[in-house]
């Protein structure tokens, strides 16, 4: 699958908001989108008035960047959504939360969601007591991720605990900090989300 593997920031920069690709960087004030709050290249400080496809688009490339997801992978998601009852996007969302490595990350397991992945696919964790080392692993309400015994004495593993301890977890999620466990006690409904998009854009996007 390819994967973007240019300048982060560019792509915040590009969406003209933070989508808290870098980790802790961030939260400083050397976050690109705080210095230069305009988008990269050589036009990115031409105002132009957007039209209904670029708000669709935008809102599209927000989310998938925010999740870090290819094109074919976000679209599959949707089409998952679009076949369940229901508000299309808040199920698309909702499917885009509930993958492991976002899930390793809200937990405070991952500066960014880019580490998470990284830390998944080196097989540092397990569900339901079994390992797994697909980052896109859909997780259901009910079930339980935790880091495995041998991985927890890896520096590694141990400088993302450190940094990671005094991140808030949301509230559809169960944080067992001591024994390093956490729960999916339920899928978050769309007011538990914090992606910064109008959800309704994309699914206009995709449904032409
Ligand atoms: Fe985005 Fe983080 Fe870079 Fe700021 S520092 S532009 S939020 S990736």
């Amino acid at each position: 699958m390819a994967r973007y593997t240019g300048a982060v920031c560019k792509l915040c920069r590009r969406e003209g908001q933070k989508l808290f690709l870098k980790g802790d960087r961030c939260y400083t004030g050397k976050c690109a989108v705080e210095r230069r709050s305009y988008a990269p290249g050589q036009h990115g400080q031409g105002r132009k008035k957007p039209t209904e496809y670029s708000l669709q688009l935008r809102a599209k490339q927000t989310a998938r960047r925010y999740y870090g997801l290819s094109e074919s992978q976000f679209h599959k998601y949707y089409e998952m959504a679009a076949r369940k009852q229901g508000v299309t996007g808040d199920h698309l969302l909702q499917l885009c939360e509930s993958r492991l490595d976002n899930v390793v990350y809200l937990l405070g397991w991952g500066a960014s969601r880019a580490e998470a992945r990284q830390l998944v696919t080196h097989g540092h964790f397990q569900v339901n007591g079994k390992k797994v080392d697909i980052p896109s692993y859909l997780l259901r309400a009910g079930e339980e991720v935790s880091i495995r015994e041998k991985s927890r004495d890896s520096e590694k593993i141990k400088q993302v605990l450190e940094s990671g301890a005094s991140r808030p977890v949301p509230a559809w999620l169960d944080l067992d900090r001591e024994n390093c466990r956490g729960k999916v006690v339920e899928l978050p409904a769309r007011d538990m989300i914090h992606v910064p998009v109008e959800e309704h854009l994309i699914v206009e996007f995709y449904s032409k």
